[in-house]
């Protein structure tokens, strides 16, 4: 059992006061519309305590429990995605001067450090996969920028959501190396492990004790009650060349009656990075600004080239997703482009389940003891 120390539930505040004092922006999980999404974060008081989610393939509930809990929920809507990834970017600026000439201006990036509290598992492999494109493959000055400021304290997920599959994927439901800090939620507080130098010096100002043999078993036994809850998953954590061997399947003709081609499912998922550009000019003629904005590969205009669509229907876009995401991803970056979120599956207006539609395409392919949970009604 590893060491980790203590942080009793009611002195949670400081640790708010304390990334104040450090000079962070502290954003957090926070009840909104109906949904918890990460916002402004000052107190304590300003968690969702009591709360939880239920969730189903189209469908989002928060529940009140009556427990003292404040991350008591699995993800809502909302990844770490739009802090980085903005959905919509102005990239640079073209400027008429009195001179008469254009000049080019980059857009002001922002340099202000930003705690994030209450990330999950998946959301932080999402992140290492978001790296790997915006800083190492395309070099995005804007991500790189908001990346470098960026503090991130973990939470064990402990009550997964009927549509996560984070276990059978390999990223959660713990909290791995990819946090700052990694806390553990217990009825009585927290426990906190420090994995860098940035989250061990907010914890040495934290007022933590030892943590007990018997909280380290409580939240080791929680983490791992939730691993077995989970009852999707991926019919296997490689599944290139068998979704590239069945692109005629006529699955895709199924799924292409059900998806509205909404996208929905793109601007959900933690990892899908697709957008556009465009110029926005003003009236005057005085100045255009280009604009970067998310895009989804559900989108006709997204596969436009030289005069015609590529992907003219749903079934091709609904294809291009899946083999993308699931296959392609293995040649880019080294791993499938899923976290096992299931915030696909949940925010799909028809409730459409990436994993049912990747298990009927490729069949079952599971290495043995790839997958820790059991497909739904096996
Ligand atoms: S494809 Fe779906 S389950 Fe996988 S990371 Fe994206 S939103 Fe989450
Ligand atoms: S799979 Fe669902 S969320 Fe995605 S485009 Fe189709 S209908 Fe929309």
């Amino acid at each position: 059992m590893t060491s980790a120390s203590f942080l009793p539930r009611d002195r949670l505040q400081a640790l708010f006061d304390r990334l104040r004092e450090q000079g962070y922006r502290c954003v957090g999980p926070r009840v909104r519309d109906g949904t918890v999404i990460y916002d402004d974060l000052t107190d304590a008081a300003n968690l969702p305590v009591g709360i939880g989610a239920r969730q189903a393939p189209g469908s989002y509930r928060l529940t009140h429990e009556g427990h003292s809990r404040c991350f008591a929920w699995a993800n809502g809507p909302q990844a770490l995605k739009p802090l980085l990834f903005a959905p919509r970017e102005s990239l640079w600026r073209a400027v008429r001067h009195d001179d008469g000439r254009m000049r080019f201006e980059p857009t002001a990036q922002q340099s202000r450090q930003l705690a994030v509290v209450g990330v999950r598992a998946c959301d932080l492999a999402a992140l290492t996969l978001q790296d790997a494109h915006f800083a190492a493959d395309i070099a995005d000055a804007g991500y790189a920028s908001r990346r470098g400021g960026l503090l991130l304290i973990g939470v064990d997920c402990t009550h997964p959501a009927d549509t996560c599959f984070c276990a059978s994927t390999g990223d959660g439901p713990g909290i791995g190396s990819g946090a700052d800090i990694a806390l553990s939620e217990l009825e009585s507080g927290f426990l906190v492990r420090p994995n860098s130098a940035a989250g061990a010096l907010l914890c040495d100002a934290l007022p933590l004790r030892d943590a007990s043999d018997d909280e380290l078993y409580t939240a080791a036994a929680e983490l791992e009650s939730a691993r077995s809850k989970q009852h999707r998953r991926l019919p296997g954590r490689n599944l290139r060349d068998a979704l590239f061997a069945n692109l005629d399947h006529p699955r895709w003709n199924d799924v292409a009656g059900r998806c509205l081609s909404c996208g929905n499912c793109v601007a959900v998922c933690p990892t899908c990075f697709c957008s556009t550009e465009r110029e926005e000019a003003a009236f005057d003629g005085s100045e255009s600004t280009r604009v970067r904005l998310w895009d989804s590969c559900f989108s006709a205009e997204h596969s436009y080239l030289h005069g015609r669509l590529l992907r003219p229907d749903t079934r091709t876009r609904y294809r291009q997703w899946l083999t993308h995401k699931l296959g392609g991803w293995h040649d880019q970056y080294g791993r499938s482009g899923c976290v096992g979120c299931g915030r696909c599956i949940t925010w799909c207006p028809v409730g459409i389940d990436i994993s049912a539609e990747a298990a009927a395409i490729c069949g079952e392919t599971v290495e043995p003891g790839e997958a820790r949970g059991t497909r739904e009604g096996s």
